[in-house]
């Protein structure tokens, strides 16, 4: 397995100020930004609404999907939009590329949300019911116990968390996933 970041890949890079600078220069008060999670990109690139961008759309709330076998809303992963609905393998390299995850929700965006017409809205639903129908695969965290060379990669997994910084995860799912976490473990004791 390689990883994105390796010694020397970022020798000939800039810095993130002047990287930032490039970003905003394309942006402005009129720009949509589209993309999974993008709170997080947002704040560490200092973007700031009505001056960067006029709003986002999030992905992950478009592709949210109530799920009438368990009662319950269904999150997907970038990941799984992309394999379920497009046939796009974003863990195909083994390791994270963003400019692939932009171009995926580009594209994801303008299928199947970017809808003013009746059709779209249909393949929209369509696509939704796939998403719950194909089996997600483990995320490229999971599959990496949460740690990548020792960077925490629980932000949207609490119970795996091995630094303190803060999860992206909304407080009572945050309970509800430690609570499970927990009954996890007591069964496994139980049983052995
Ligand atoms: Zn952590």
């Amino acid at each position: 397995m390689s990883f994105c970041c390796q010694e020397g890949d970022l020798d000939d890079g800039e810095s993130l100020e002047a990287v930032v600078e490039k970003v905003r220069a394309i942006l402005g008060p009129d720009a949509w930004l589209v993309g999974q999670s993008i709170d997080s990109d947002i704040k560490w690139m200092h973007l700031e609404k009505g001056r960067d961008y006029k709003d986002i759309i999030e992905l992950s709330k478009e592709f949210t999907t109530f799920n009438p076998k368990y009662q319950n809303y269904s999150f997907f992963s970038l990941e799984h939009e992309a394999l379920v609905l497009m046939g796009v393998d974003l863990s195909a390299k083994g390791y994270h590329d963003p400019a692939e995850d932009a171009q995926a929700s580009m594209e994801l965006f303008k299928r199947f949300c970017e809808y003013g017409d009746v059709e779209t809205k249909e393949l929209f639903g369509i696509a939704k019911e796939n998403l719950i129908r194909v089996r997600t695969k483990p995320s490229m965290a999971k599959r990496n116990n949460y740690n990548m060379h020792g960077i925490c990669m629980a932000a949207f997994y609490p119970p795996a968390c091995v630094c303190d910084d803060e999860t992206l995860v909304a407080d009572d799912l945050k309970e509800k996933m430690m609570a499970q976490a927990r009954d996890r473990e007591q069964a496994k004791i139980k049983k052995q």
